[in-house]
């Protein structure tokens, strides 16, 4: 096209949009990832530029930047600037499998574990260290280390050597510091307790439901793994207390993973959230990744089944919200801060571009680097597509620059992904490369055969459908998207 017809443009019509018909209405969907709710007349009258100028429709399109004629290039790209804040960080998160021996067995086993005589999977002191100091060479200002087995408290020396150490390298790196341990607490005791209470490492442990479910699905050898994990949950909430942190802010968080199982009983795994102190449930779908692949006919589920669970499940959840009950779902607070405050929150499995190696880094326990925990596992599976790296004889440079990372890159990124191009959700969502080529033999996956694309799309269906209600399930839905930062948990660099 040549310049000078440039002025022939015509400036009264639509501006860029996408849009999706949810329930009564129909989703409209800018560059910038503002939104509207648009009834089947409305949208016609917008989508084919036949608008009266003076009608309260043109002011609500106009306000939210839909239009051609009173298009603002500077708010749009500011927005998008903002929603894309998190690719100049570096990776933040870094997790590091300090052993892949456990305790429990589960049918879904994700972590590719190892029994409890297998020390040979113990991460050494040097490859600790080594772990460390690339993750302070990232860029990122904050750098969250989470330790994941296995079991990590099978190898508490490991995860407190870490710790110290990290604290002392970082007086030069000048990070702000987080810990988090993910542990079914089996193995915890008073005096590990006190330790990780005094580091201010975060203690996360996973809970599948009530208690012949959990027990069902993850097995001690001679005791309830329920009543384990609930007494610790406890305990570890008793001991917050006890140091005067207020308990609506600091307690343990639980990963549910979902299984077929679950499927049948939304509302009694909510209740035993809430009677565990819980404030918010993650309904994960179960992944393809680790022992579920050779158990998916007794675990998986068509994700249309999983989109009605999580459907009542929520709606159960904002009841409670409505009767006082405060308790949030993970998903809908992850997509509903990109769809109502404009922000994004970094989750990094759900972000365009993915967080593989830009975001995020896995260390196994001797020392490989991967691009995050899904490569690592795939790794334990015999496919070392996302190995990028090793502690010690690799630079940072070469890790976050690795030709793996760079490919993930771009194909994690939706403004080119089909399908996602003219999907009225692509300003709030994310694909996972590992996924994609577990599932779909390609990085870059094909979406229409994608699960993970059907779950975010339901996900985000549903919210919407919920959002357009108004009143007070808006409001309960609004509140979700305040969370308050847990700054307890942060280390600051101490003075040198
Ligand atoms: S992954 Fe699916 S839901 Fe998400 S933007 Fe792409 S097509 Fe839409």
């Amino acid at each position: 096209m040549r310049l000078a017809s440039l002025g022939t443009l015509d400036t009264r019509g639509p501006a860029f949009f996408r849009y999706r018909a949810v329930g009564e209405h129909i989703v409209v969907t800018n560059l910038e990832g503002r939104w509207l709710l648009l009834s089947h007349d409305e949208f016609s009258a917008f989508a084919t530029g036949k608008l009266n100028v003076d009608s309260p429709l043109y002011t609500r399109l106009s306000e939210g930047n839909f239009l051609r004629e009173s298009y603002d290039v500077v708010a749009a790209s500011e927005g998008l600037r903002r929603r894309k804040r998190f690719v100049h960080y570096g990776p933040n998160l870094h997790l590091m499998v300090v052993t892949l021996r456990c305790n429990e067995t589960c049918v879904y086993c994700h972590a590719s574990r190892a029994d409890m005589d297998r020390v040979d999977t113990d991460m050494s002191r040097e490859t600790a260290e080594a772990c460390v100091e690339m993750a302070l060479k990232s860029t990122s200002p904050g750098i969250t280390i989470e330790f994941q087995g296995g079991e990590p408290l099978v190898a508490f020396d490991i995860v407190k050597h870490t710790v110290q150490y990290a604290l002392s390298k970082n007086r030069a790196a000048g990070k702000q510091l987080e810990f988090t341990m993910v542990s079914n607490l089996a193995l915890m005791d008073e005096e590990k307790l006190a330790w990780l209470v005094e580091h201010r490492v975060q203690i996360c442990t996973s809970i599948d439901g009530p208690r012949a479910l959990h027990d069902k699905q993850r097995k001690l050898r001679t005791l309830s793994a329920y009543d384990e994990a609930a007494g610790w949950i406890a305990r570890i909430n008793e001991a917050y207390g006890e140091r005067g942190l207020d308990p609506t802010l600091y307690h343990v968080e639980a990963l549910l993973t979902t299984t077929k199982a679950a499927l049948h009983q939304p509302k009694a795994i909510v209740d035993t959230y809430v009677a565990l102190g819980c404030r918010a449930l993650f309904l994960r779908p179960i992944d393809p990744f680790g022992f579920a692949d050779k158990t998916r006919r007794i675990v998986d589920y068509p994700r249309v089944e999983y989109l009605r669970f999580y459907a009542e499940a929520l709606d159960y959840m904002i009841a409670l919200n409505q009767g006082g009950t405060e308790i949030l779902e993970r998903y809908a607070a992850i997509f509903l801060t990109k769809i109502l405050s404009g922000e994004d929150p970094n989750f990094l499995d759900i972000r365009s571009p993915g967080g593989a190696g830009i975001g995020q880094l896995a260390y196994n326990y001797d020392g490989k680097i991967f691009s995050s925990d899904e490569g690592r596992m795939l790794h334990a599976m015999g496919d070392s597509t996302f190995l990028i790296g090793q502690v010690g004889e690799s630079s940072y440079r070469d890790v976050v620059g690795h030709p793996t990372i760079r490919a993930m890159s771009i194909a994690s990124n939706l403004d080119q992904q089909p399908d996602c191009v003219n999907c009225a959700y692509q300003p709030y969502c994310g694909t996972q490369p590992e996924h994609n080529h577990k599932t779909l033999g390609t990085m870059f996956g094909r979406m229409r055969e994608s699960a993970m694309c059907a779950v975010h799309k339901g996900i985000q269906d549903i919210l919407f459908e919920r959002l357009g209600r108004g009143g007070e399930v808006r409001e309960v839905l609004e509140r979700w998207t305040t969370v308050r930062p847990r700054d307890h948990f942060l280390h600051d660099p101490a003075p040198e």
